[in-house]
């Protein structure tokens, strides 16, 4: 091992807990320090006294070509609580009834339409999606409700070029990597619980409701306590934007971020999506995707934009209506939900924004940065915070070939 001190990781969503296994694993010793009272950050379950369920903050799927975040699964144990679904997205419009089922060999596109969405020819720096996509025959059915899933970005302001990126990887790497990954028991039991496991396990230390108040190259002041810092020590902030731009004045610009909406609804018996789908798209809707978990029906509202205004029971009565037109029930009042705001879900994927996310070098010698927000191909999501762990704690461990 090159680097013998502690690596200190602040933050412990998935960047962060990335970070910590892959060090830990590596024979470091780690501390991972976390603000709230528990790990996981925006992905993560809780039970939901309302509902009587455990639910997650937000419906997540992750596809086969994120392979980062199934080899963090597998060297976790958590992969045993995802489960591979067929890749077979279905979809239906709530204004023309019609229903279709994409498959990595049905894609209702055309040849030019998907050389188009995988970038070729050649995408300009300021395209973005609705420019180069928006008049092509399939863009309602298939570009628009992938744009809104995969970057959080309505299309008219969608960065083109990651999006045809992310397409390529989805596209190009044949079923396996357009296969849907699913959490039935939820994001904890598969992404958080057991690399918590896992990082005691290598006998890393995890504090919780310890939030950072500043930081040098030579100490972390919190709340309620200060640690010095060793030459050999490393630290790895795997914080949001916003924190870590007033932590290190300078190293952030401001990001603008998006929100995302989900709707949990717990319904009087489980429930059957089509042709026995986890989830269900639903275009020409404000709610974008429903997912079907024993009794609870869940929506995602993607670019959520004004949406996430209204108040609870008007975003509930709205939903609830339309999941009634998607699964034909009859007219119902909507049963008990849980309606989860994040504002700041991820940040915009517009072509500005995506080419100021910094790098995971700080500028202050030993500290490094993390998160789904640095500088990467990928947009903001699960593969890219954990991308962005991986990569930090090769950087504090000055191991480039360091993996989980
Ligand atoms: C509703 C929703 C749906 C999503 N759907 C998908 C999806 O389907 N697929 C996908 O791949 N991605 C999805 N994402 C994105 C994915 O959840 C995120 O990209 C990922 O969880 C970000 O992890 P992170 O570690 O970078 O950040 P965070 O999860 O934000 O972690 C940061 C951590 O830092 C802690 N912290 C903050 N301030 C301090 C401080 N001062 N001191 C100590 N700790 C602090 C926080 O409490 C938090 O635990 C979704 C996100 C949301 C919100």
């Amino acid at each position: 091992m090159s680097n013998p001190g502690t690596l200190h990781v602040v933050g412990a969503g998935l960047a962060g807990l990335s970070a910590a296994i892959a060090a830990a694993k590596a024979g470091t010793r780690v501390v991972v320090h976390e603000a709230a009272g528990h790990a996981g950050g925006r992905c993560r379950s809780f039970l939901d006294e309302k509902l009587g369920r455990v639910i997650d903050n937000g419906s997540h799927l992750v596809l086969g070509a994120n392979r980062t975040t199934l080899a963090y699964a597998r060297a976790t144990g958590g992969i045993e609580a995802m489960v591979a679904a067929p890749a077979a997205f279905p979809f239906i419009d709530l204004v023309s009834a019609k229903s279709w089922t994409v498959t990595p060999k049905r894609l209702p596109a055309g040849i030019r339409e998907i050389l188009k969405a995988l970038g070729l020819p050649w995408t300009g720096k300021a395209e973005t999606v609705a420019s180069r996509l928006g008049n092509t025959p399939s863009f309602t059915r298939l570009w628009l409700p992938m744009c809104e899933a995969i970057m959080n970005t309505a299309p008219d302001e969608a960065s083109a070029r990651m999006f045809a990126w992310t397409m390529r990887k989805a596209l190009l790497g044949g079923s396996q990597a357009l296969t849907p990954w699913i959490f039935p028991g939820g994001l904890s039991a598969a992404l958080v619980a057991p690399a918590l496991a896992t990082l005691s396990l290598f006998g890393g230390e995890i504090h919780f409701r310890r939030r950072l108040k500043s930081v040098t190259s030579h100490s972390l002041t919190f709340d309620d306590t200060k640690i010095d810092l060793g030459p050999a020590d490393r630290v790895v902030l795997a914080l949001p934007p916003w924190v870590t731009a007033t932590l290190l004045p300078g190293t952030v610009c401001d990001l603008p971020t998006r929100p995302i909406v989900n709707a949990h609804f717990r319904c009087a018996q489980p429930v059957e999506l089509p042709h026995g789908s986890h989830f269900l798209g639903l275009v020409n809707a404000s709610g974008h995707w429903l997912f079907a978990r024993g009794d609870v029906l869940s929506v995602t509202v993607s670019a959520a934009g004004s949406l996430v205004d209204l108040d609870n029971d008007s975003i509930a009565e709205r939903l609830w209506e339309e999941i009634r037109r998607a699964l034909v029930l009859p007219p119902i009042a909507p049963p008990p939900y849980r309606i989860m705001k994040e504002k700041r879900a991820t940040l915009a994927h517009d072509n500005r924004t995506v080419a100021t996310r910094p790098g995971p070098v700080s500028g202050f010698e030993g500290i490094f940065l993390a998160g789904d927000w640095i500088a990467s191909p990928w947009p903001c999501t699960i593969e890219a915070a954990i991308s962005s762990g991986l990569a930090a704690a090769r950087l504090g461990l000055d191991r480039p070939g360091l993996a989980f």
